[in-house]
């Protein structure tokens, strides 16, 4: 017989996808976007971001959604820190896991964090200094821009390798490797992620894709093929900025979903209920354009028919 392979997919629409928005959505639609999500079988989300309301307005209500979702049976919570303080509001507000984001690009780093990617380090020392980090709280590290950057292009894979090292000498157990503009291709994804798995067979990668250009789900295949198991998406293909022509977010849950378990790849996730929270998102985001496939088509005859 042969083993039945599975994924992890960790939802990232209500942080990056509604990041991206133009206007606010309030609390108690968030906490039920998050809790149709939790129902479908997702079971690791990013449900917000403790930025400063300033820099994303949209989250300025992180700890109140927070506290709508926590104890939703079987969903782990993670939010979103760029620094120190936004870790202890967010760990003050009932997170169990941080995503701590730095870019390896300086100038991409700079213009979103405001700060080198030296700085960010030294802020990541400090989070992991936290009392309980790593053994009540995981901490999750974000390597933002490492397929390629808007301001510097295409960065070399070594750049990568080098800030990989350094946030797993610092302590990091959990790293994800961002596409965060879609410049990613198949090739280079699964050279660095190969690479990356090889490396350090004692961490846990994830890959976090966008699908600017199209190459999303050639890029999450690409990954997988290479041995990751650790996938984020956005319900509906949610994200990038509405305003600017031809940008798209992140791969979309529906579409991820449906190529793994086409292939025979479990996911633990099921349509029906996730077709209620991908309906509930186009309720609540009326004029908003989605960019999954399956959304848009429906899944092919015969697939999941009656299945909940
Ligand atoms: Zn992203």
């Amino acid at each position: 017989m042969t083993p039945i392979e599975e994924v992890e997919i960790v939802e990232v629409g209500p942080r990056d996808g509604l990041q991206n928005l133009p206007f606010y959505v309030e609390t108690e639609k968030k906490v039920q976007l998050i809790r149709l999500l939790a129902e479908s079988g997702i079971q690791a989300m990013e449900a917000t971001s403790f930025v400063h309301p300033k820099a994303i307005p949209q989250f300025r209500d992180a700890a109140e959604t927070i506290a709508g979702v926590k104890g939703t049976p079987g969903l782990k919570i993670i939010a979103l820190v760029p620094n120190l303080l936004g870790a202890q509001r967010a760990l003050a507000a009932g997170v169990q896991e941080l995503s701590f984001v730095f870019s390896v690009s300086l100038s991409h780093n700079r213009n979103n964090v405001n700060k080198t990617p030296e700085e960010s380090l030294e802020e990541l020392k400090r989070i992991f200094d936290l009392p309980g980090m790593e053994t009540q709280w995981t901490l999750r590290v974000n390597l933002a821009t490492a397929f390629g950057c808007p301001f510097e292009g295409i960065l070399p894979d070594d750049l990568v390798y080098e800030y990989t090292d350094r946030v797993v000498r610092i302590g990091a157990k959990v790293i994800a490797l961002a596409d965060t503009v879609g410049y990613g291709n198949p090739a280079q994804v699964r050279r660095i992620v190969a690479a990356s798995l090889r490396q350090y067979p004692e961490r846990h990668f994830i890959i976090h894709l966008h699908n600017t250009r199209g190459l999303g789900l050639a890029n999450a295949l690409a990954a997988y093929e290479a041995g990751l198991r650790t996938f984020d998406s956005s319900i509906g293909g949610l994200g990038g900025c509405p305003y600017a022509p031809g940008a798209t977010g992140n791969i979309s849950t529906e579409d991820l979903v449906f190529m793994f378990e086409s292939m025979g790849v479990k996911t633990g996730i099921r349509f029906p209920q996730l077709f209620r929270a991908s309906n509930y998102l186009r309720e609540i985001l009326p004029g908003v354009e989605f960019s999954s496939g399956v959304l848009k088509a429906g899944l092919p005859k015969g697939m999941w028919d009656g299945a909940v």
